[in-house]
């Protein structure tokens, strides 16, 4: 009930569609692993330490 985060550092939410069906997910912009589509498994985008490589396309990036 009372959780408040405080940001560290100056991250975003990244917004993807996936290039296998096209689902749309959010991911965060340094991942700390690959992530994958929920629906389809398809990659993406990578971590590559610390910071993002994308696979999927941007829909839209998140504050
Ligand atoms: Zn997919």
């Amino acid at each position: 009930m009372d959780k408040k985060l405080v940001p560290m550092t100056r991250t975003k939410f990244l917004k993807l569609k996936c290039n296998g069906c096209g689902n749309e997910q959010t991911v965060f912009s340094a991942p700390a692993s690959t992530v994958k589509c929920l629906a389809c498994n398809q990659t993406l985008a990578e971590s590559t330490g610390g910071k993002i490589r994308l696979v999927a396309k941007i829909v839209k990036e998140l504050e």
